[in-house]
Order: structure tokens, then sequence, then C-alpha cells
């Protein structure tokens, strides 16, 4: 689609036809956790949105899919204000785009940073609260401002710490997800049932956390990888990789693949070795995110309304479900 020629009100119709595909696919996958199209469909998409309010800043609305982050919540939850919100992850389809976002903030700040490179884990933002270590309330990233209150249903995941090695009082963020074979197995029980089978691991996940009974939760077998904080000055850490280390010294599971980056190379070769590694891991992963090493520079660079400027995803090229869930030695 070409936007150059287009008047003022043709692109402002064009626009709503994309916000209105894109709010109706968000509902189905947000909302539902049953998609009707692939995500690379809803990727695409939402790049020429991107593209048609960047050439036309004027028709941007505040309800933009391009300015917020997921989508309602389901009746059923209790609600759970984040205060600290939760945000989305901006997002490169190419090797190219990744070293321009590189360079552009290394010439923001005239020095090269490091970067921690981190698997994209294919599972939903989960927030989990403790009170003087004690794990107190756990939620969805919802609309990034406010989710659901699923406290019970994590209560059930083994990976989650009901008490910490410190007591202290801190939010700590991460990804839950559904492993390979626990997906396989559960598609197969539900074909068997005649149920609809689940569209991808990521769903899955997020239709077994948003769950009304928790004993349906137990049964999925989830787990997770923590990643954040909701503030980082409650850990001792001055850098992402030092607060992984610190995660896992208080009782979390974090992803071993991470790796400290000091260029575009060490990036570059880090994306090529989990393109490789994608299939043979245990768990979905659809892309890898950069991060600023320095947690003071990530607190100077900031957040757009939606992503933080300090982190990127890579996103992988749609991969073929079936044949990596027949191919693998399940090792989890
Ligand atoms: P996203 O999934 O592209 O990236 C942000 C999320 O990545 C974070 O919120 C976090 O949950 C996750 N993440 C995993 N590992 C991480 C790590 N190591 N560090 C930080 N974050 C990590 O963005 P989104 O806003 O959650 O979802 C948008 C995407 O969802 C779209 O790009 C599309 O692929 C998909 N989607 C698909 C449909 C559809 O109909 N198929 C509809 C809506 C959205």
């Amino acid at each position: 689609m070409s936007f150059e020629e287009l008047t003022d009100q043709q692109a402002k119709d064009q626009a709503a036809e994309l916000r209105r595909k894109l709010n109706q696919w968000a509902d189905e996958y947000y909302t539902y956790d049953s998609p009707s199209v692939e995500d690379a469909v809803y990727d695409k998409t939402y790049q020429q949105l991107v593209e048609l309010e960047s050439k036309f800043p004027q028709i941007v609305t505040p309800d933009s899919p391009t300015q917020k982050v997921g989508d309602h919540t389901l009746p059923g939850f209790t609600k759970v204000p984040h205060e600290i919100p939760m945000l989305s992850l901006g997002d490169v389809f190419s090797k190219d785009e990744l070293a321009d976002f590189v360079n552009r903030l290394g010439e923001t700040d005239g020095v090269a940073f490091d970067y921690n490179c981190e698997l994209k884990i294919d599972g939903l933002a989960i927030n989990l609260k403790y009170e003087n270590g004690v794990f107190v309330q756990g939620s969805t990233r919802g609309n990034g401002q406010i989710g659901e209150d699923i406290t019970r249903n994590l209560k059930t995941i083994k990976s989650i710490p009901k008490k910490l090695s410190r007591p202290i009082n801190i939010e700590v963020r991460g990804e839950c997800y559904m492993p390979k074979k626990s997906f396989a197995e559960l598609n197969e029980q539900r074909q068997l049932n005649g149920e609809e089978p689940f569209a991808n691991p990521r769903n899955a996940a997020a239709g077994s956390l948003r769950q009304l009974d928790p004993r349906v939760t137990r049964s999925r077998k989830l787990s997770t990888f923590m990643y954040n904080v909701a503030d980082i000055d409650d850990l001792q850490s001055d850098t992402q990789s030092g607060m992984l280390e610190e995660l896992k010294d208080l009782g979390f599971t974090i992803n071993p693949g991470y790796k400290v980056a000091r260029s575009m190379a060490d990036i570059d070769a880090y994306v090529d070795q989990y393109k490789d590694l994608r299939d043979s891991l245990p768990y979905g992963i659809d892309g890898i995110v950069i991060k600023v090493n320095s947690l003071t520079l990530q607190r100077s660079l900031g957040a757009t309304v939606k992503v933080p400027r300090w982190a990127i995803a890579y996103k992988f090229p749609p991969e073929e479900v079936e044949t990596v869930v027949r191919d693998i030695e399940w090792t989890v």
C-alpha cells in the first residue's frame, strides 16, 4: 500500500479501517485468547498503521492500537490497577532495523551501550506482588494500567515462589508460558474431547491462566521466567543482567539464555544462535529482546505511552508449530 498520494481524508479513512481490523483481532487475541489471524498478519497490518500515522501525524487518535497496550480485561476477575504501568515492546523484523535502533541510541548519548540480550518468551506478561517476602497478589498486564487478579491461579504454578529468600516488598514482572510438551498434550486431549484446540502456546497459556477455577490452571502445567521489576529502586543491582541474577537469588526462575553484548556483532551472533536453537527449546520464543544493560540509563531513557525506549524486540519469522512439536526430544 502506498500512502504517498493520499489526501488527509483518505488517510483518515484508511487509518480507521486498519484500526477497526486491529481492534477486532486484538479483542479476539487478548480478551478471548482465540485469534482468527496469524500474528504475522496482525504485525503487518499494525506496521501499515504505524507508517500511515507517521506520514499523517494529525490523524493519530489516543485510542489507536499504536498508542495503547493490550486490551480489555475479562468480566469475572477483580481488576488490579498497576501503579507503574506494564508496557509492551517496540519491535523490528530485520537485523538492519535492529542495527538502526542500536545506532540511534548510541548517537543520542554519544557512547556505545552494553546490551542485555534475552529470549522473547512466547507467553503472557504477569505481575507478582510480594509483601515482606510473601506472595500476596498476581495479575495480568491487561491494558497496561489495569490487569486481572489471577492470584489463586498463579499460586498453582510451581516456579512461582510463595516466599522469597529476603523479606522485601517488591513487584516482579515476567512471562508465564506453556511448555511445548504440555501444549501438544493439551491440544491432543481437547481434540479427543471434541473441543477447539488452542491456536498456539501463548493463547493456551493465557486461556489457562484466566480461569475462574484454579484447578483447571493447575492441570495445565504452566511455568514462568521473570525478567523485570516494577520499580528498579527495590533492587540492589545496577544492571539488567545483575537484576536477573538477583531475581534468581530471591527464588524466581529466570531464563538462563541471557547474554551481555558489547557490540552489534555480539547482538547479531546472539540472534543467529537462537534462530538455530529455537526449535530445540522446550518452550516457545518468538524473538529476542535487546535491553540497555545499565538500569540508570534505562531510567534516563524512559518510555513512550506504550513502550520503553531502552529495549526492542527482534521478531523471528513465524514458524510451523506442527513440525516443531513432532521433532523434539522433550527435556522439560
Ligand atoms: P509483544 O508480545 O510483541 O512484546 C511485548 C511483550 O513481550 C511483553 O509485554 C512481555 O510480555 C513479552 N516478553 C517476553 N519475553 C520478554 C523479555 N525477555 N523481556 C521483556 N518482555 C518480554 O507485544 P504485545 O503488546 O504483548 O503483543 C503484541 C503482539 O501480539 C503482536 O505483535 C502480535 O504478534 C500479537 N497479536 C496477535 C494478534 C492476532 O490476532 N494474531 C492480535 C493482537 C496481538
